[in-house]
């Protein structure tokens, strides 16, 4: 199979990924923090490695402001509904995903002001918009750092200087950016990070994590047992315990761990380069086919590997149906979970055929990719 669909999870993941799961459920098959035995410490200081290893890859001084969660999806539950509050005020942009547009919208229904900041329809943040809505001190500015429709990267840094500046709280959804672009919170304004374990950071599915600065306090979705203060009916108030309820997913732990040794061992930058070659073979090759229109930036600087398009006259998930059926080509097509981004880039009633290269795909896959494409258009509807 040609897999390009590694914005919705990465695949294969490294060797050590599948190895580190299957030691950890062998070995470290004890509930971590819950007990004092041997295998239950060695659980613990997995899960205390991991979080020191994510703490390194993205600037975070303290690794106890960083929690395991589902997903990204998770993550972002948890930091909208444990922050805001009916009469707040939050500001958002019109390319994010469901994780963020459906939790602002329930915030909405809850009381909460929700601002969408208009983008391009090349996916660009309307900058003075933002800076606006920034200087009426909304309680957050909740925004993706990268577009899983278009790849567009997001200005988050320059947004993190006006919230900085205005004491305006940023959370930025960097499920599509985490382990592939640099990512540094102090550097970038960053005080709430949700994350995904199993896109760029090469772990399994089912894993994803949240670091909250210090100073930011964010009441727990979900309570329960820590493994700390066992004898009190209360909610540690201390991190990471506050945001960590419940028997966590140590295997898949186990697994980012490795994903991101993996990352650090073979080079951030080079896993990017890396992408970006494939991206821009693929944004060459579609460019020359006058049936496609690319949607997004037309190269790949300033995206990441992600590439939406459609075929005139052709249905999207006829497409991508055929790819699969035809070709043995993994990609996505439809909405993508995202239909603001839709809306804003002009897709919503057709959907686009997303093809997402990871760092072990090949040119010659591309190229496969591109030839399947075109006979597509040559046979026509
Ligand atoms: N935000 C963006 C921009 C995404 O691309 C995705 C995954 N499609 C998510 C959030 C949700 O990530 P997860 O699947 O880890 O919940």
């Amino acid at each position: 199979m040609i897999y390009l669909d590694n914005a919705a999870t990465t695949w294969p993941k490294p060797e050590c990924v599948y190895q580190a799961v299957d030691t950890c459920l062998r070995t470290m098959g004890a509930n971590p923090g819950r007990g004092g035995h041997s295998m239950a410490r060695a659980a613990s200081m997995l899960v205390y490695e991991t979080r020191e290893a994510l703490a390194m890859l993205f600037g975070i001084v303290d690794a106890n402001q960083l929690v395991f969660t589902h997903n990204a999806t998770d993550a972002i539950s948890m930091a909208v509904f444990g922050i805001v509050r009916p009469g707040d005020t939050v500001v958002t942009t019109a390319m994010e995903h469901n994780a963020v547009a459906r939790a602002v919208r329930v915030a909405e229904s809850q009381g909460v002001t929700v601002k969408i900041v208009p983008c391009s329809s090349t996916g660009q943040l309307a900058m003075e918009e933002m800076e606006a809505a920034i200087r009426e001190k909304p309680k957050a500015v909740i925004m993706t750092h990268a577009s899983n429709v278009t790849g567009t990267i997001m200005p988050v840094a320059e947004v993190g200087k006006l919230t900085k500046k205005l004491g305006v709280t940023l959370l930025v959804d960097a499920a599509q950016t985490a382990g592939v672009e640099d990512i540094d919170v102090a550097a970038m304004g960053i005080n709430i990070l949700a994350f995904s374990g199993h896109k760029g950071l090469l772990g399994p599915q089912g894993t994803g994590g949240l670091y909250v600065q210090e100073t930011i306090n964010i009441r727990p979705l979900r309570v329960g047992g820590t493994g700390s203060l066992s004898e009190s009916d209360i909610q540690p108030e201390f991190m990471p315990d506050r945001l960590e309820s419940g028997t966590p997913n140590t295997p898949g732990i186990a697994g980012i761990k490795a994903g991101v040794d993996f990352i650090l061992a073979t080079g951030r930058s080079k896993i990017q380069a890396k992408e970006m070659e494939l991206t821009n073979l693929l944004l060459v090759g579609l460019r020359k086919i006058p049936e496609a229109t690319v949607y997004g930036q037309q190269t790949a600087h300033g995206r990441t590997s992600v590439v939406s398009f459609t075929l005139a006259g052709r249905d999207s998930g006829q497409i991508a149906h055929l790819l699969d059926k035809n070709y043995n080509i993994a990609c996505r097509s439809g909405l993508h979970c995202a239909p603001w981004a839709h809306q804003t880039i002009g897709t919503l009633k057709t959907g686009t055929v997303r093809l997402s290269p990871g760092y072990f795909n090949t040119e010659e896959e591309i190229g496969q990719t591109l030839v399947a494409v075109r006979e597509l258009v040559a046979q026509g509807g």
